[in-house]
């Protein structure tokens, strides 16, 4: 049980029997925390070894000291706490899962437990939380994962192992970034740990059929952080399936690679799921002619939803962040989506692209119109807009966020564009929450002070929320346009012991030609 409702494949097992007692902690709500498949695959894999125990933790609000989902034990009750990190809007959570378990935060200070990190956010940028974590995994944690539980319950000193082997790393040390060779060959959860119902994508079979994505948009962590694409076969994922949903007894797939679209058997997987009538949803489309072919396909799996990312409505705009799209192959697959009876569309756009201003937007108008020529009622058109936040490790770690009053009138202006047309569901997210995480994310082991104040704001009442983080900056004398810092091409960035991701050269190589518009 997580306290709401009754799970399939929990492991318990007694904790005086092992030598490891681990505990995985997500740092977001629970129905957030079951959509991700890292946390059933270290689940599984963890427990799958009978020196060692995996338990669940939880974020369910601050100031709540968060207990297992399997035995109610606190944190503090375990060897070893590892968390895994989306979004750098987590760290305040993870601070506070530690800090409300009355674990000391100070690396340095604390004799146990030890905690470790890693996740996409950790493992683009860790800097800022150097000073808390004993132990990054850096990359894919699958091929050390062994490696590392071992050492740990032989008691070795997390500073040994950091550098040992590709993916373990600490404060200063220099590191490889961990990777799978191939991803045929790496281990996939099949025994799922999930509620038998729930909310989103929490009571379905996750599925990986790739990992990392080729494409190259200048902005996107994916693509360059887990370079290069990897795929497992149609003959693997049907392996996987077959065992998988009769270990986990569902029969829901969530297909969550961002790259699923370029699978080379990707026709194949569908049709087998179709004809198995299985029920699946798929991450959002990539605009092409093979998209067209697939719409029916998707309309099988029982998705009324199709979901599109052309993260700009400017063609000009698109080429500067490299993810160029053919407007009539974009009406092609609208059209194809209707006729399979896809109902519903999603948008997903980003302002603040380098070099962007507010002629770009008015190419938003046409782009929808499209989109309600091609059959989709305006009232089943969703537009979300976010700000462009830069990410370490990508092209446009050398480019800012755009500024608060820029954002907030481009954001109403595409607002109103949607409004004429007759779409209401709009939504984007504060420029403040972007501001935080564009600070966070390519800050160096300074930020550390900031999370720290923002706890402190926390324990003296704060919720954790755009007061806490306003609290903060004007207790600084900052604000959120100009916590972010900028670097010139020259400086030496906060992640760059970490090898093994993309070279400094070819990401200034892709940042300059995106001025150039090239592709
Ligand atoms: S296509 Fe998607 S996953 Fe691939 S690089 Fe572009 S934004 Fe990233």
């Amino acid at each position: 049980m997580n306290g709401i409702q009754p799970e399939r494949n929990v492991v318990k097992k007694d904790h005086r029997k092992v030598r490891l007692r681990f505990a995985l902690a997500y740092p977001s709500p629970y129905s957030v925390g079951m959509s991700n498949l890292a946390v059933r695959l270290l689940y599984e894999l963890i427990n799958s070894r009978e020196d060692c125990l995996c338990e669940r933790f939880f974020f369910s609000g601050f100031r709540t000291p968060p207990v297992s989902l399997e035995s109610k034990l606190p944190l503090s009750a375990f060897d070893v706490v590892g968390f895994s990190l989306q979004h750098e809007i987590d760290y305040l959570r993870m601070l506070d899962m530690l800090d409300s378990s009355s674990i000391e935060l100070f690396a340095s200070r604390r004799k146990r437990p030890m905690v470790i990190a890693g996740g996409p956010a950790a493992s683009s940028n860790p800097a800022p939380l150097e000073d808390f974590i004993d132990l990054f995994v850096i990359g894919e944690s699958e091929p050390v994962l062994d490696y590392l539980l071992e050492s740990l319950s032989e008691g070795q000193n997390p500073r040994q192992l950091a550098g040992s082997r590709p993916g373990l790393y600490a404060s200063g040390l220099e590191a490889e970034r961990g990777r799978v060779d191939s991803l045929e060959d790496a281990p996939h959860a099949v025994r799922q740990v999930h509620p038998v119902s729930g909310q989103g994508f929490s009571s379905t079979f996750l599925l990986e059929v790739s990992r990392g994505c080729n494409r190259g948009c200048r902005f996107c962590l994916e693509c360059f952080l887990y370079r290069p694409r990897r795929e497992r076969s149609f003959r693997k994922v049907r392996e996987i399936l077959e065992q998988g949903l009769h270990l986990s007894g569902l029969d829901r797939v969530t297909c969550i690679s961002s790259a699923f679209f370029d699978h080379r058997e990707i026709g194949d997987i569908l049709a087998w799921m179709r004809d198995r009538r299985l029920r699946y949803s798929l991450p959002s489309m990539r605009i092409s002619k093979t998209g067209r072919d697939v719409a029916e396909l998707l309309a099988a799996g029982g998705q009324r939803t199709i979901t599109i990312a052309p993260e700009s409505p400017s063609s000009r705009l698109r080429e500067v962040i490299n993810k160029p799209l053919d407007e009539s192959e974009l009406m092609g697959l609208l059209e194809a989506s209707r006729r399979a009876g896809i109902r519903s569309l999603k948008v997903y756009f980003m302002v603040g692209i380098p070099g962007e201003d507010m002629s770009d937007l008015e190419h938003l108008r046409p782009m929808l119109a499209g989109a309600i020529s091609a059959g989709f009622d305006p009232r089943s058109i969703h537009v979300s807009v976010n700000p462009m936040i830069p990410k370490g490790n990508t092209p446009f770690q050398w480019a800012r966020i755009v500024s608060e009053s820029e954002y907030k009138s481009r954001v109403s202006r595409m607002r109103q564009i949607c409004s004429d047309l007759g779409i209401r569901r709009f939504e984007s997210m504060d420029y403040r929450w972007g501001a935080v995480q564009a600070s966070l994310s390519i800050s160096g082991r300074e930020a550390s002070s900031l999370l720290f104040l923002a706890l402190k704001d926390i324990s003296e009442g704060g919720q954790g929320d755009l007061g806490t983080w306003r609290r903060v900056l004007k207790g600084i004398g900052r604000d959120f346009e100009t916590i972010q810092p900028t670097y010139s091409e020259d400086d030496a960035l906060p992640w760059e012991l970490i090898k093994g991701g993309p070279t400094k050269s070819l990401l200034l190589r892709e940042y300059r030609r995106a001025f150039g518009g090239q592709v």
